[in-house]
């Protein structure tokens, strides 16, 4: 009855059988057909011409009627893997969980994904009912149940204008709700990941959840745990390069998933003194997504856990190990750590230790120290998050004042900053705050030889450019760095790093 009434508001003709999508018409949903690429134009009338269907599916279509430009497009089409590829000069079948072709042009990638079927019932499943393999294919409408909320279920076919939308989608975009299809509990089982995506959605679009769709979110939330970190990675990057990382946590905090369930989200929300870190972190990388700029997932990584390392970089210390080998630890400790649940990428794992191990060489300032260092392939990330630790007052505002100088200077301006500070005219080191952890550091003169400066510089960059694929890891190799001189033996066992 009331989506007989609210259909009529719409102007949609006639209500129709459940497994029939409502058929919007382009002035009924206000599609600016400017705002479709003319990558996914091209794919979806290739396909129509070869005698497919196809349409712009998910995401883009919620954007769309949105007035948001979507960031990526996807196709949905009855033609299978085989026969997508065969129509594309540049497509290439991929498959894991699910078989999709990418279709590339120049640089830009379209993912199209055949209609999947629903019968998940006779799909393999893990202990707790999480769906492992689920390949088959289906009709448009068993496509549309089977993917996870309202919103996300519309087809748009560029040709016709039109919009299909099977499940009340139109009508959760103008009420602002996130609604999942079917029966919550049932689709957060097989795949636990939706959790987390309502989450980010609801933080992303300014949405609220549908009570039953927020409701078992609480007491299913153990669930993420069984999903393969790898999953849920990609999930995190997602939501903290959203655009709304901040708001996306928060949400998250709301909604009970952050406690216990990601070590990085513990540390992340729970650490009393990384907070205004975290937030500034968290807040700069915002705004550059809203710029439409690119953001570095691993300083951003680096960034949320940076009060941890801190944190066991001054145990290190205290227990005896000078500071490079300490950070060093902490580092390798505070990644193995996160590994377990977030399987952190080898090359972003790789960006935070660079970005990290440059830290303390921002305190050389003596010599050819800085002029090395602005050498290093990542400075500007390593500067960045320097001018976060000044800007949350974990060190003396002086240490980056003085880079930002040194980095704009010409040589000759460079060559007196260098003086002074190597004359001792300058306080040379960052003066930690009272509280800061940076304390740790209090009793090493800037300028005094640390491991790294007695053995050769070459020590560093062992650390900085982790061994090949195959090779035993760096860090292995680190493990018991000896006093004053660096671990150097390779006969640890290959590992993951
Ligand atoms: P974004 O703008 O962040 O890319 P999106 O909705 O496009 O949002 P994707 O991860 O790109 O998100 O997924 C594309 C579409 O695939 C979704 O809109 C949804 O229809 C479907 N989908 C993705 N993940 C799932 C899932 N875990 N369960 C069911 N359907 C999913
Ligand atoms: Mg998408």
């Amino acid at each position: 009855m009331i989506k007989k009434f609210i259909r009529k508001i719409l102007g949609v003709k006639s209500a129709r059988p459940s497994n029939e999508p409502v058929v919007l018409g382009a002035k009924d949903h206000g599609i600016d057909p400017r705002m479709v690429s003319n990558n996914a134009i091209r794919v979806t009338s290739t396909l129509q011409e070869a005698g497919f269907e196809a349409f712009v599916v998910g995401g883009a279509v919620r954007d769309l009627l949105l007035g948001v430009k979507p960031k990526d497009f996807d196709v949905a089409t009855n033609a299978t893997p085989e026969q997508v590829k065969r129509l594309f000069r540049r497509a290439f079948i991929i498959g894991r969980r699910f078989q999709i072709v990418h279709v590339m042009f120049g640089q830009d990638l379209l993912e199209v994904t055949t209609f999947r079927g629903t019968a998940t019932d006779n799909a393999p499943k893990d202990e707790h009912g999480r769906v492992l393999r689920d390949n088959t294919f289906g009709s448009q409408a068993e496509d549309a149940e089977r993917r996870d909320f309202t919103i996300n279920a519309m087809y748009y076919n560029p040709a016709t204008q039109e919009v299909l939308d099977y499940h009340g989608g139109i009508e959760d975009i103008r009420a602002k709700t996130l609604r999942i299809i079917g029966q919550p509990e049932a689709r957060y089982r097989e795949d636990p990941v939706r959790m987390l995506r309502v989450v980010r959605f609801a933080a992303k679009l300014k949405f609220s959840i549908e009570r039953s769709t927020a409701e078992p979110i609480g007491v299913m939330a153990p669930l993420i745990d069984n999903v393969p970190a790898a999953r849920v990675f990609d999930e995190m990057l997602k939501l903290l390069t959203s655009g709304q990382a901040l708001a996306c946590l928060q949400q998250l905090r709301k909604e009970g998933l952050h406690h216990g369930l990601l070590p990085m989200l513990d540390v992340v929300l729970e650490q009393p003194m990384g907070t205004k870190f975290v937030t500034l972190a968290l807040d700069s990388t915002d705004k550059r997504v809203m710029a439409g700029k690119t953001v570095s997932p691993g300083f951003l990584f680096a960034s949320l856990l940076w009060h941890q390392v801190l944190e066991k970089w001054q145990a290190y210390q205290a227990a005896g190990e000078l500071p490079i080998p300490a950070l060093h630890l902490a580092a390798d400790e505070v990644l193995d750590s996160q590994t377990e649940k977030l399987a952190i990428q080898r090359k972003i794992g790789s960006d935070m230790r660079d970005i990290w191990a440059m830290q303390p060489r921002f305190e050389r300032r003596n010599g050819k120290n800085p002029y090395k260092l602005l050498e290093h392939l990542r400075f500007r990330a390593g500067y960045d998050f320097l001018l976060l630790r000044c800007a949350s007052g974990e060190i003396d505002r002086e240490l980056g004042d003085w880079w930002t100088a040194f980095y704009e200077a010409d040589e000759t301006v460079r060559a007196e900053l260098v003086s002074v500070a190597s004359s001792g005219g300058k306080k040379k080191k960052a003066a930690p705050r009272r509280g800061s952890r940076a304390a740790a550091q209090d009793d090493v003169p800037a300028d005094a030889p640390t491991d790294a400066d007695e053995g050769d510089e070459s020590d560093d960059d062992e650390f900085l450019n982790p061994p090949a694929e195959g090779e035993a890891p760096a860090r292995k190799r680190r493990r018991r760095p000896r006093r004053g001189r660096r671990s150097g033996g390779g006969n640890a066992p290959a590992g993951d790093a």
